[in-house]
């Protein structure tokens, strides 16, 4: 993100008024077999931002959307891409731009996934890959393409991923993609091969200002409609909170051990605040002075199903889909790390358990949460039935 300037001010987005809101997937009017490919994942009803952004999406428009971390936006994407492609076209109709690797790949399965009675071909084109593979694969023909900007635009370059029936540019994490020079022009670059009358989407955290995401609207969208979920709307109502109160912090260790046997029966992440206490543990252990290597091996292992429980200092880019529970064994350092770290759980329509162990005098800080985000933490005395 960049900094603020003085005069900045009247750059900050308005968001637009008046927006409908939807507040089932049945009312979307979505295709028939992307619905069935919805239900049959369990997504129930839509969450705040799936309310609000599908709608301008599939109608064509150009939307800005923010929403924090674990809200449904890279679920959005997926629908709203499946909702305007038209199978019966071989050809890419949509891509998708991230910053990382690995959302590449988790948007290619969660398109894959949503569009199952679709017939849809979703290829995810990603640096660290075999070239010729990617060029095969496209030249057979791909109705999606999620990607990372770098090997997307060699792809485009080399003619192999044909760019003529583009309809939809969507940039997922948006702010994170625009926020290195080099990552900013590859998609400048991408932009310009893109037919004119391409919509583009940018889905991004919300940031109270961000020069970039201003200029890619301006550059390349047409009227875009701005979309900002509000903080009270924001924790994911398929998750339920609890908490466990303890007279010493030492005493927190004890009540883990209550809970580890039920651990062992679904993939669990805790959550710790210092490397130090991460260490104590003997599971996968992930913390943030480690290099990326390492703990990419590290959560590969973990979402293999190889180890049941992480263990981890850090709430970014843990997605495992099949985290039922999230435990806080300390609370987080702030109240947006909150929203990150519960979001780990209930992931893929799944309902999702987090439990927060604290000690008597934090329970005050819990509740300054539950009414931050205006949500609900209840105090159970039996923890482990709730796994
Ligand atoms: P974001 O991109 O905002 O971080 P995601 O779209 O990745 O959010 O969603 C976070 C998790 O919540 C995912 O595992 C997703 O499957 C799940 N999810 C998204 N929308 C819904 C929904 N409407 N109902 C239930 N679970 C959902
Ligand atoms: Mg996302």
């Amino acid at each position: 993100m960049s900094g603020i300037n003085p005069g900045d001010e009247k750059l900050v987005f308005e968001p637009s008024e008046a927006l409908s809101v939807v507040s089932t997937f049945d009312n979307l009017n979505l295709k028939e077999d992307l619905l069935r490919g919805i239900h049959a994942y369990n997504l129930g009803k839509p969450s705040a931002i799936q309310q609000r952004a599908i709608l301008p999406i599939t109608q064509g428009r150009d939307v800005i959307a923010q929403a924090q971390s674990g809200t449904g936006k890279t679920t959005t994407l997926a629908i709203s891409v499946l909702q305007s492609i038209d199978v019966s076209v071989r050809e890419t109709q949509a891509l998708v731009l991230t910053p990382t690797r690995q959302l590449a790949t988790q948007i290619q399965s969660v398109v894959l996934a949503l569009g199952d009675y679709m017939n849809v071909q979703c290829h995810a084109c990603i640096g660290g890959t075999s070239i010729g593979e990617d060029i095969r694969k496209l030249e057979y023909g791909q109705h999606v393409v999620s990607g990372t900007p770098g090997r997307v635009f060699d792809m485009i370059r080399r003619r192999a991923l044909r760019t003529r029936n583009i309809k939809m540019l969507v940039l997922d994490e948006a702010d994170e993609l625009l926020d290195s020079k080099e990552s900013k022009d590859l998609i400048y670059d991408v932009c310009r091969y893109l037919p004119p009358a391409r919509q583009v989407v940018l889905l991004s955290t919300i940031l109270p200002y961000d020069r970039d995401l201003l200029e890619m609207s301006t550059k390349f969208m047409t009227d875009p409609i701005r979309i900002l979920v509000e903080r009270d709307e924001l924790m994911p109502e398929w998750i339920n909170q609890f908490f466990v109160a303890v007279e010493k912090e030492d005493w927190k260790f004890d009540k883990l051990c209550d809970l580890y046997d039920k651990l062992t029966i679904t993939q669990a992440v805790i959550f710790c605040n210092t490397r130090r206490k991460v260490s104590n543990f003997t599971v996968s252990l992930l913390h943030s002075k480690m290099v990326q290597k390492e703990s990419d091996a590290i959560m590969a292992e973990f979402r293999g199903g190889t180890s049941r429980v992480l263990i981890t200092t850090d709430a970014r880019g843990i997605d495992v889909q099949q985290v039922s529970l999230v435990i806080n064994y300390d609370l987080p350092a702030n109240r947006e790390n909150c929203l990150y770290r519960i979001s780990r759980s209930g992931r893929f329509g799944r309902k999702g358990v987090a439990i927060n162990l604290v000690t008597v005098d934090e329970v005050r800080i819990l509740r300054d949460i539950e009414q931050f985000y205006c949500t609900r933490i209840d105090e159970t005395a039996n923890a482990a039935e709730l796994i």
